[in-house]
C-alpha cells in the first residue's frame, strides 16, 4: 500500500513454532521506496521475496529495479528471505557495522539467539556490499537521499531510516509497542535511541515493523512517549526485584509475574533484557 510520494508498505505474515501446540502468528511490516529504481527497507522471513516481486508486478515494476536493499536489523523477520531478494534482483545489500557477525554468520546468530524455528525463518547468511557505521547517509539515487540513525538497544546496529523528501522516519523495532513484549538488548541504548528519534525534526509520518504507520503529529509524539514509559516502568520493575545473588532467570520469572506478562516471557532473551537494567539501577536513566 503506497503511504508517501515514495513509500510503499508491506505487511507480512509468519510463524514461531514453539512446539506443536504452541504457534504463535506474528506479522512484520516491510517498506518499499519507489523511485527512478526500487530500494526495499527489510525484506521479510525467508519466502517473502515471492510477495515481494508480487507486490512490485502489481505496480507495474520489476525485480530487477530492486537497487538496494537496506537491513534494519539482523533478526530472521528482517533479513530472513535477503539471499533470494539479492540473488533474483541482483541488488547491494546494506546494514550496520555491529550487525555484520550475525547477518554474515547465521549460524552464530541462532548459536546466541536461538529462537524456534529459525532456520525455518531465514534462508541463509549475506555479506555486505554497503557497510554503515554510526550515523550515515546513503544516496540512494539522485535526489533521493535516506539518512541512517545508528539506533542501538533492540541490537547493537539496529538503525532507523530518515527519508527526507517524504518527511518520514522508519523505527524498524526501535520503538518497543506496549502490549507486546519489550525485546531489546540494552535498555540504557533503548532509552537513548528514542531520545535521539524524537530529537529528528520534520517527521510526518512513522513507520515501525509492529504496527500500521503513524501520520499525525500527536500520535507520532504519544508513541514516542509511551515507548519510553513502557520501558520505565519495567526498569523500575526490575530495580526493585534485585536480590543478591540472583539468576538473570530468577529476576525474569520475578519480573513477569508483576508485569503480569505471559508465561512463555520467562526466557533467556527477556532474561537478558530485564538483566541490562542492573547496570543503570543507580543511575537517572528517564531524568532529562
Ligand atoms: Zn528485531
Amino acid at each position: 500500500m503506497q503511504i508517501t510520494d515514495h513509500i510503499h508498505a508491506l505487511k507480512t505474515h509468519f510463524q514461531l513454532v514453539f512446539s506443536p501446540e504452541r504457534i504463535v502468528q506474528r506479522s512484520v511490516y516491510l517498506y518499499l521506496v519507489f523511485g527512478e529504481k526500487v530500494h526495499l527497507i527489510d525484506c521479510g522471513v525467508k519466502g517473502v521475496d515471492q510477495q515481494i516481486f508480487a507486490y512490485l508486478e502489481a505496480m507495474d515494476r520489476k525485480k530487477e529495479e530492486i537497487e538496494t536493499l537496506v537491513i534494519s536489523h539482523s533478526h530472521p523477520d528482517h533479513m530472513g528471505a535477503a539471499v533470494s531478494v539479492k540473488e533474483k534482483s541482483g541488488c547491494k545489500v546494506a546494514y550496520h557495522e555491529n550487525e555484520r557477525g550475525w547477518i554474515e554468520d547465521i549460524e552464530k546468530q541462532y548459536e546466541e539467539r536461538p529462537i524456534p524455528g529459525f532456520h525455518t525463518l531465514v534462508e541463509g547468511s549475506v555479506s555486505p556490499d554497503i557497510v554503515l557505521k554510526d550515523d550515515d547517509l546513503l544516496r540512494l539515487e539522485d535526489g533521493l537521499n535516506l539518512n541512517f540513525i545508528h539506533t542501538p538497544g533492540h541490537s547493537r546496529g539496529s538503525i532507523s531510516l530518515y527519508l527526507e523528501k517524504d518527511a518520514a522516519l522508519v523505527t524498524a523495532d526501535a520503538l518497543p509497542l506496549p502490549g507486546d513484549l519489550p525485546l531489546y538488548e540494552d535498555i540504557g541504548e533503548s532509552v537513548a535511541s528514542i531520545r535521539k528519534l524524537q530529537q529528528v525534526p520534520n517527521v510526518k509520518v512513522v513507520f515501525s515493523s509492529w504496527e500500521a504507520p503513524i501520520q499525525n503529529p500527536t500520535e507520532i509524539k504519544d508513541r514516542m512517549e509511551e515507548s519510553l514509559q513502557l520501558l520505565r516502568k519495567i526498569h523500575e520493575t526490575v530495580c526493585s526485584n534485585i536480590e543478591p545473588e540472583q539468576s538473570d532467570m530468577a529476576l525474569c520469572e520475578k519480573v513477569v509475574e508483576e508485569l503480569s506478562l505471559p508465561p512463555h516471557a520467562v526466557s533467556p532473551i527477556m532474561a537478558k533484557a530485564f538483566s541490562s537494567s542492573r547496570k543503570y539501577c543507580d543511575k537517572h536513566l528517564f531524568r532529562r
